[in-house]
């Protein structure tokens, strides 16, 4: 997947699409904004660009490196994924000794910190002595969507690119068009995942939308029974109904 299939935050990867292409774009950087919304797609498709053995403005997603990196199998690229509840100092330790090395086999290293809120003070305080003086040829990304609980001075020395959800009405027409959903699934996922591509396409595949059809179909039971002598008799009609209020 590269930067064209990420939708709706064309502002925060021009910004990054012109640091490549004037070579400016080494340092560190923080993506924030709602879950869901592609922050983490971005920060790999940048490891992927910056490595690329086609040398593109996009990764082209079939060299080898581009290949390793999807795998996360790329020995200069590091993703950070603490599944405990916060960011211990080790992690940053390992990222430390990592990015003294010279890239084993791309251009360029890359650190993604994934949940950077959860970094502990220790970790936190550890990090802020890598980026007072950054590693050569090193790129590190902390992704965040609780901007407010890192350090300031952490947000200090890096740059901030801000990720938004969807309008809703264009994310239901791109879930509609470009993922099959029908209309009233389409309809439903953009607005309860607030406009979250990745959130809608996660929930997509889970039994939400049954979950809510069988509680739709329940209700209009029941208001087929209720207003049985009124003009609302049909089940179909109802759950559209139901669908537009969802
Ligand atoms: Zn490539």
């Amino acid at each position: 997947m590269s930067f064209k299939n990420i939708r709706g935050q064309d502002k925060a990867i021009n910004i990054l699409k012109n640091y490549i292409a004037q070579s400016r774009l080494l340092g560190s950087y923080i993506l924030t904004g709602p879950e869901g919304v592609g922050k983490q797609l971005v920060a790999l498709n940048l490891a992927k660009t910056l490595n690329c053995q086609d040398n593109g403005a996009e990764p082209c997603d079939a060299c080898a490196s581009c290949q390793k990196i999807d795998k996360n199998q790329h020995p200069d690229v590091h993703v950070i994924a603490c599944a405990d509840s916060q960011i211990q100092i080790e992690y940053i330790r390992q990222l430390q000794s990592r990015s003294s090395l010279k890239p084993y086999e791309g251009r360029v290293k890359v650190f993604i910190i994934n949940d950077a809120h959860r970094l502990t003070a220790e970790a936190s305080n550890a990090l802020l002595k890598i980026l007072e003086e950054p590693p050569k040829n090193t790129l590190i990304i902390l992704i965040t969507d609780k901007l407010n609980l890192l350090f300031k001075t952490i947000i200090s020395r890096c740059k901030i690119l801000r990720f938004s959800p969807l309008i809703r009405t264009e994310l239901q027409e791109i879930i509609s068009r470009d993922y099959g959903v029908d209309k009233a699934s389409a309809h439903f996922l953009a607005y309860f995942s607030e406009g979250r591509l990745g959130c809608a396409l996660r929930l997509k595949d889970t039994d939400i939308l049954r979950e809510k059809n069988r509680v739709i179909d329940a209700f209009g039971q029941s208001l087929t029974k209720t207003y049985e002598n009124l003009n609302i008799q049909g089940k179909p009609e109802i759950r559209q109904n139901l669908n537009i209020l969802a």
